[in-house]
C-alpha cells in the first residue's frame, strides 16, 4: 500500500497515511489532492502522492504551548548556565521581575547565578544595564527530555 504524505492548510507535513486512509479524506472532503501520480486515478481522483487538509489543525507538537513551566524546566532548557555571565546557575530569574507583574512563564524566566539575580534585583536587564545571552523560548517536549 503506497503511503500518502499529509500536509496541513499552511503545507506543513504532518504524516503519512495509507492510499486507502486519503481517499476516505478526500471523500469526507477533509482534504484535497495536492500532488499526484501523473496520468493515474483512483475513483474520480488523481492518484494522490501528497493530499493537504482544507482546514487548519493545530498541531501539539508544532503549536502547542509545550511543556508546562518549571524551575528545573529552566535550569535544563538554558543548560544550567546562568544567562546573564554563563556561570552555574542556582536560581531563576524573571526578566520583568515578579514584583512588576511578571510571570512564570518560559520567555519571563531564565536560568541565573545569585550574583547576578542579587545585581538585577526588580529591575529589567536594561534598567540593570544586563545583557541577556540567549533569548528565552518554549522548549520543545524534545529538547527537555534531551538535556
Ligand atoms: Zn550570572
Amino acid at each position: 500500500m503506497t503511503a500518502v504524505l499529509v500536509l496541513n492548510a499552511d503545507l506543513g507535513p504532518l504524516h503519512r497515511v495509507t492510499l486507502r486512509h486519503a481517499v476516505r479524506m478526500l471523500l469526507r472532503e477533509v482534504a484535497v489532492v495536492h500532488e499526484s501520480e501523473p496520468d493515474r486515478l483512483i475513483g474520480v481522483y488523481p492518484m494522490p502522492k501528497v493530499v493537504r487538509l482544507v482546514s487548519y489543525v493545530v498541531t501539539r507538537w508544532r503549536f502547542g504551548s509545550g511543556p508546562a513551566w518549571s524551575r528545573a524546566g529552566v535550569h535544563a532548557r538554558d543548560g544550567r548556565r546562568c544567562g546573564y555571565c554563563g556561570k552555574d546557575a542556582t536560581t531563576i530569574d524573571h526578566i520583568l521581575p515578579r514584583s512588576r507583574g511578571g510571570r512564570n512563564t518560559w520567555k519571563n524566566t531564565v536560568a541565573a547565578c545569585m550574583v547576578c539575580n542579587q545585581r538585577k534585583g526588580d529591575r529589567t536587564p536594561a534598567e540593570a544595564g544586563m545583557v541577556l545571552r540567549l533569548q528565552p523560548s518554549v522548549p520543545t517536549w524534545h529538547a527537555l527530555a534531551q538535556r
